[in-house]
């Protein structure tokens, strides 16, 4: 058992936030990971993290960032998050992030984003995450975090009504390891793995999310997810809005650049607008390829040398897929599964909130699995690694002032240990395939997942009806059923099963989507990324508020600017 300070469960870029600022506030501090934590997903985001550099911009920055939220932006979260930006891009530079610079101004290169009418995203070509978390590694390992990055956390231990602590298998041993902690913060990314066509890696499972409600705190807006306009198609990969930042535009199958006629940013609307304006272009038969499922990104009109010094990425990431140079070739893209503006409701301070807004005991949360409310019901592109840095660190300074040091620390009642382990030997029991060595059963969990990802892409994605849900809810009722029968396959051992977490994920998956679909049931009026369908109006325009239908305004798409 492992007893500390400040327990961060997560090594992302908001998880090696918060374990930072509490490790510098003198806490003995332990963050654990299921990988490394350069390879969470933060290390994957690709096109910049927001910072308006002067007093008018921040401004500016509050407002777009409120308006794009639809009304539902805490404004106070949103302040906070601007006002704090220009300062955080100067400490990643002087801890040696190598940001893209503007020699004219002399200050890190700002490039334009969705939503956004100034270049106020900063980047380091189109690997800003990789850069960013190199840094807040090493600022870490600085700090004195203690890290243990093979450890899979299952659920949240209490004391009382306490949160004391989380425990988890070890990857190499399969043993039962229990951290027993001051304070905990939930730093443990999104659930992007519940959809088909994704841009998030196989281990955004919301696992963070999923202990959280089993623990009794609620997820706020947990409907509310951002389809990405540009994945790559079939698969998802992301293609980064900073393409278009760069000039790249979207075209149909009549080569017609159609979002100069869907919304007056035209191409950088915000992104729930540009995905929304996407399937009503498929939908009305204008999508390219034989089944009409995608549209083209075009990125000729920007010179290569530019392609290759801005965007290696996408030009390797194009290159390794299709053979093909976005300088000469169109891009096949469809709306991918990126972003959850909900999760776990927490204050300014990070402190988690149970139902009727009062702190969970020994609970913070931070990142992608939280929610502060400066998303609102859009986030808008490159304020999603801004929010991990300002409320990670957050989180991390409230966590290490108010928690309980290891050394007050009531002990860990004995009985803890064993009944972490009883309880997870009490689950996994019914899938161990023991005495049936080589015999392969007909399902394992991974099939299941993948059924899941189909429901879910098919009745639960970037449009709503309650007929879907009904379908969808009925849907996932039998694969339940069927995962209560799968096994795990042959390997009935411990060390190293990855099929164990395979099962882990999956649970923790097949727990959110049920989550998902009662939360998207309630929700009868479209807003921002959550769309009902019988309020579209399948005209020129894509979709609208249901008061601006009931209202008949709906010739173009009006959004506070
Ligand atoms: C492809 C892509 C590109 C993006 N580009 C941008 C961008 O340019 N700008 C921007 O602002 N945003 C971008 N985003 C969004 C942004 O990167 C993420 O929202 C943000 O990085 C999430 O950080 P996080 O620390 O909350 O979670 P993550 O980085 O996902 O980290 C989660 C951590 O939790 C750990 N963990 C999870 N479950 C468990 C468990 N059961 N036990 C132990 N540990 C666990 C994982 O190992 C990992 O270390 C992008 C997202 C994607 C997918």
């Amino acid at each position: 058992m492992t007893v500390c300070d400040v327990l961060v469960i997560g090594g992302g870029l908001a998880g090696l936030l918060a374990a930072t600022t509490a490790a510098e506030s003198g806490r003995k501090t332990v963050a654990v990971s299921k990988n490394h934590p350069l390879r969470s997903h933060s290390t994957a985001a690709a096109g910049g993290i927001n910072a308006a550099l002067t007093e008018e911009d921040t401004v500016l920055h509050i407002e777009e960032t409120v308006a794009a939220g639809c009304g539902l932006c805490d404004r106070k979260a949103v302040e906070l998050l601007c006002r704090e930006a220009a300062a955080v891009v100067n400490r990643f530079l002087r801890n040696g992030t190598p940001f893209q610079w503007n020699e004219e101004r002399n200050e890190p290169e700002g490039r334009p984003f969705g939503a956004m009418s100034a270049p106020r995203t900063r980047f380091v070509g189109d690997r800003t995450g990789a850069a960013l978390m190199q840094t807040a590694f090493d600022q870490a390992e600085r700090a004195g975090v203690r890290f243990e990055y093979s450890v899979f956390l299952i659920d949240l231990i209490k004391d009382g009504s306490r949160i004391a602590g989380a425990y988890g298998i070890r990857t190499e041993t399969g043993a039962v390891e229990v951290f027993w902690a001051g304070a905990v913060i939930l730093a443990a990314g999104g659930a992007g793995a519940l959809f088909d066509v994704t841009s998030n890696g196989i281990g955004s499972t919301g696992d963070g999310a999923a202990m959280a409600l089993r623990a009794g705190v609620p997820l706020r807006d947990w409907e509310l997810i951002q389809f990405h306009p540009t994945g790559l198609y079939p698969s998802g990969f992301l293609i980064s809005e900073a393409a278009r930042g760069e000039g790249a535009v979207l075209r149909n199958k009549d080569m017609e650049a159609f979002m100069s006629r869907c919304h007056e940013k035209g191409d950088l609307a915000p992104r729930d607008a540009v995905t929304r304006a996407i399937v009503t272009e498929l939908k009305c038969g204008r999508g390219f390829g034989k089944r009409g499922d995608f549209v083209l990104l075009d990125c000729r009109n920007i010179p290569s040398e530019r392609l290759s010094a801005r965007l290696p990425e996408l030009c390797d990431l194009t290159e390794t897929a299709l053979h093909i140079h976005p300088s000469t070739h169109l891009i096949p893209v469809i709306p991918t599964a990126h972003y959850f503006m909900g999760g776990v409701a927490c204050d300014l301070d990070g402190r988690a909130l149970d139902g009727i807004g009062f702190p969970v005991p020994g609970l913070y949360a931070a990142g992608e699995c939280a929610c502060t409310g400066v998303h609102g019901a859009n986030r808008v592109g490159g304020n999603s690694l801004l929010e991990t840095v300002v409320f990670g660190a957050r989180a991390g300074t409230t966590a290490a002032a108010e928690c309980t040091g290891s050394k007050a620390l009531s002990p860990p009642p004995e009985a803890t240990a064993a009944e972490a382990a009883a309880s997870l030997n009490e689950r996994l029991t019914p899938f161990l395939n023991t005495g049936e060595t080589g015999r392969r059963p007909a399902e394992t969990p991974l099939d299941c997942r993948r059924e899941l990802k189909e429901i879910m892409s098919a009745y639960c994605g970037t449009t709503h009806t309650t007929v879907r849900h009904k379908q969808g809810a009925a849907k996932l009722a039998l694969l339940n059923r069927r995962f209560a029968r799968c096994r795990l396959k042959t390997d009935p051992g411990r060390p190293y099963n990855t099929e164990l977490k395979d099962f882990l994920e999956t649970e923790n998956l097949l727990f959110l989507a049920e989550a998902l679909f009662s939360a998207a049931e309630e929700r009868s009026e479209s807003i921002g990324a959550f769309c009902r369908e019988d309020q579209l109006y399948a005209g020129a325009t894509p979709y609208h508020t249901a008061t601006e239908w009931r209202k008949g305004r709906f010739l173009t798409e009006r959004r506070p600017l």
